[in-house]
């Protein structure tokens, strides 16, 4: 297949299964994503928009979405009509922040109460936005929450799909009472959830609440990645948090359980050059045909050791006591 972009020819693009959700085949998705390209560019959205925008692969996931069981699609739908809180009028009187690090923690604070397993805040960055967004907030606080980690050991079936769009609601109710409650003080705010024309990956990453894995998921200490993300942007001054190093890479190095149970053989064992950066990459077109199919599938994130409750705080301290050790027995630094 040739790219209509670029004439290149992508060699791996797989046949287009649903063929009878496009007029025309879709552009890979490992093309859009930059997968061997050298030079730093933004993102360009493939899949899971919000809707405002016709994408690439959007006919599949009209298709995905009208396959699904009624009651997950119902529950979907819900989902996107809530998310017409996302934004609202600003409170005409505002509250002056004296001190970005109170106010950061009673946000954090704010965001456990509601239910949030963990919260993140950072700068936003042009790697969150994708090409033609502009940054319209200067910060970005990011949300995770856990999904029931004996209900997801069911994937691919409907009952852990529907743990899934659960998550996504009860997420998304969380941020949305989080930018409803910073607009009350005087500032802008507005909540992403589900399918937001954002990239969540990178903001929480910066935020600290974990490093990217093998899977191409976020790898935190509390969940592994057995969670889901959201977040809000914002104007209001918070004290900002830093990424992590937790030890993921000192185990995806040398494990291999998500590229061996993925089914569709879309993990790369080495990291891979991906718009100017070398890292871990999930071959799109491989990957989504096996989604879809499967209500979402997920297998990767739940055979993930660090997704095991109560596992990752343990994982964590031996991974980095570990490369301390080789560190001193090289005679470099220890960390
Ligand atoms: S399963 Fe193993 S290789 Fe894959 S992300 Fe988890 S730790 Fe890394
Ligand atoms: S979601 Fe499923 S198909 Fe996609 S990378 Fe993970 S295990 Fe593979």
């Amino acid at each position: 297949m040739t790219c209509r972009t670029t004439g290149t020819v992508a060699k791996r693009f797989p046949p287009a299964r649903y063929h009878y959700g496009y007029r025309t085949t879709p552009l890979s998705g490992n093309i859009i994503n930059g997968l061997g390209e050298s030079q730093k560019r933004r993102a360009r959205q493939v899949f899971h928009g919000s809707g405002a925008r016709q994408l690439e692969w959007s006919a599949l996931e009209s298709f995905f979405g009208l396959t699904m069981p009624l009651g997950i699609y119902l529950r979907n739908a819900l989902n996107r009509w809530e998310l017409r809180k996302s934004d609202g009028p600003v409170a005409r009187s505002r509250l002056a922040v004296s001190d970005p690090a109170a106010m950061a923690e009673d946000l954090k604070s704010l965001a456990r109460r509601s239910g949030a397993g963990a919260v993140g805040i950072t700068a936003l960055t042009e790697n969150a936005l994708f090409q033609g967004q502009q940054a319209d907030y200067s910060t970005a606080i990011v949300v995770a929450l856990a999904q029931d980690y004996e209900t997801m050991q069911a994937v691919t079936t409907r009952k852990a799909a529907m743990e899934t769009v659960t998550t996504y609601r009860d997420i998304s109710r969380i941020v949305i009472r989080l930018a409803a409650h910073i607009r009350s003080l005087g500032w802008r705010a507005r909540a992403y959830g589900e399918s937001a024309d954002l990239l969540h990956i990178p903001l929480a990453i910066n935020a600290g609440l974990g490093q990217l894995g093998k899977h191409g998921s976020v790898i935190g200490t509390a969940f592994g990645s057995n969670f889901r993300l959201a977040s809000v942007l914002t104007d209001i001054p918070l004290a900002l948090d830093g990424p992590v190093d937790i030890g993921v890479d000192d185990l995806c190095l040398g494990c291999q359980r998500c590229t061996i149970d993925c089914p569709a053989d879309a993990i790369s064992d080495t990291k891979l050059m991906v718009r100017g950066e070398k890292k871990w990459y999930v071959d799109f077109d491989k990957c989504v045909m096996y989604f879809v199919k499967t209500l979402g599938c997920g297998i990767c994130i739940e055979v993930c050791p660090w997704s095991r409750p109560d596992r990752g705080p343990s994982l964590s301290a031996t991974l980095l006591r570990k490369r301390a050790a080789r560190s001193a027995s090289e005679g470099g630094p220890k960390v």
